[in-house]
């Protein structure tokens, strides 16, 4: 099997692409040890209950972790955490969130949630909770630390990462993030030579941004749709 949904098991399809030289690549050679196998990977975070039993400051409900590894995807979709309905369903960007990320694709749902095209990895893979004004708390901070890296290294294939949100983008761009989101995506031309696009996250709260941004959608837009069309299924 090639494709694990955290917590589900998903179809298997035959062959394994060749990857270009890319972040994923260079991280995965330098690892001592052969890629995990995704599928025991998904299981190993599927059980994890980290922010339940450990974390100084518990998570108030049953964790869920979301997440789809694919040793065949070569597009990553790093997100920032599950909402409620995600949480909810187990379906990652199963929300309006989704539906805008997938028009900006430019893709179907059933293009989306086939694993051979898009591994879907958030920087936090269960729904942290509401702040007091009821807002999405910030990714767990201490799921990164303890699963991101295995399970990048088990996904040497990919190519592309769409970073959503500040928080991908600090992961995947280290030193190379600008003063602010707006300023590292706008930075997108350079990052997507390297093999990572920064975006901002698709909620409705970023209409605002959106509009005061108009080349996200008339210059960045087309390009990650052409990135992504060479891609996929
Ligand atoms: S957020 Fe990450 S570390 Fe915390 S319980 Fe979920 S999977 Fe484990």
């Amino acid at each position: 099997m090639e494709f694990a949904h955290v917590g589900t098991s998903l179809n298997s399809r035959s062959g394994r692409l060749i990857a270009s030289p890319n972040v994923f690549t260079t991280l995965a050679m330098q690892a001592e040890r052969a890629p995990e196998p995704v599928e025991s990977l998904a299981a190993s975070i599927a059980g994890c209950r980290h922010c339940r039993d450990v974390a100084a400051n518990p998570l108030p409900h049953e964790p869920r972790p979301v997440a789809v590894l694919s040793a065949k995807a070569r597009i990553l979709i790093a997100g920032q955490a599950p909402g409620r309905r995600v949480h909810d369903t187990g379906i990652p960007f199963n929300d309006a969130s989704g539906d805008r990320l997938r028009d900006w694709l430019g893709v179907e749902r059933a293009q989306f949630y086939d694993p051979g095209n898009f591994a879907i990895v958030p920087m936090g893979f269960c729904f942290p909770g509401y702040d007091a004004r009821g807002s999405d708390l910030p990714p767990r901070r201490e799921c990164a630390p303890i699963w991101r890296r295995r399970a990048i290294e088990a996904m040497p294939q990919i190519e592309l990462v769409l970073a959503i949100g500040s928080h991908a983008q600090r992961w995947h761009l280290g030193a190379g993030i600008s003063a602010s989101m707006t300023e590292t995506v706008r930075a997108w031309r350079t990052h997507l030579a390297a093999g990572v696009l920064p975006m901002p996250h698709p909620s409705w709260r970023n209409t605002g941004w959106l509009r005061r941004n108009p080349w996200f959608e008339t210059e960045l837009l087309p390009e990650l749709r052409r990135n992504v069309l060479r891609r996929i299924a």
